[in-house]
């Protein structure tokens, strides 16, 4: 037994895979057909997928909000959690990514819950605000550009109902935000936001160690 967060062997990892992963072929054909693009390293992990669909899932959440989608394996997850009237707003500043998902969503039956918007995800959150969308989505997820981190997490604290969830992506960032040699923008810009957000009283949270790290806040 360990008091700590258990660190996952590669064997360990295979059985934690092993006995807990249940993706499905469209998710798999998804994740290895973008595990071949350059940028692949940029797509979240089965088990995180897994997790945040059964996370949307416990919070009933029928809106939802996704800043970053890349190739829509994320956006995936959490519209298969949705109700058949649920809606997922999937931003992206690229729409040449996400449109090599949307092929999966159509497969998967979720294509009409997900609706994709391109452009600069500060604009869309912005004109979103203006639109009197503060307050009406359950499930925020943040995995994009990192210097854009701490916008996007007070516009969509914003958005965001009481209660609701946001969860950010790559908060333990390979490691890198743990060694105070690595001071790239990217790397700062993380440490940044879980330095100030764990003295954010407007949130509860917990630092869920999946993937490259997840943190979860829950308006208060
Ligand atoms: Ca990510």
């Amino acid at each position: 037994m360990t008091r700590k967060t258990i660190p996952l062997t590669d064997r360990l990892y295979d059985y934690f895979l092993e006995v807990s992963l249940r993706e499905d072929a469209v998710l798999r054909r998804l994740r290895e057909e973008t595990g071949r693009l350059e940028n692949a390293r940029m797509q979240i992990s089965p088990e995180q997928g897994q997790f945040m669909t059964l996370l949307v899932g416990l919070l009933g959440a029928r809106k939802a909000l996704e800043i970053g989608t890349f190739t829509g394996y994320s956006a995936l997850c959490i519209a298969k959690a949705l109700p058949d009237d649920g809606e997922l707003i999937a931003c992206d500043i690229d729409a040449e990514w996400p449109s090599f998902g949307m092929r999966y969503w159509a497969e998967a039956g979720v294509s009409d819950k997900i609706h994709f918007r391109g452009g600069r995800a500060s604009d869309t959150l912005e004109n979103m605000l203006r639109d009197g969308m503060e307050g009406t989505f359950d499930f925020v997820f943040i995995d994009a550009d990192k210097r854009g981190l701490d916008d996007y997490y007070e516009k969509s604290l914003r958005l965001v109902r009481t209660g609701g969830v946001i969860a950010v992506d790559n908060t333990l960032w390979s490691g890198k935000v743990a060694d105070p040699d690595v001071t790239d923008e990217d790397t700062k810009a993380i440490r940044g936001f879980n330095a100030s957000v764990v003295d954010d009283t407007r949130v509860d949270l917990s630092l869920v160690p999946i993937g490259d790290g997840l943190t979860l806040l829950r308006k208060r």
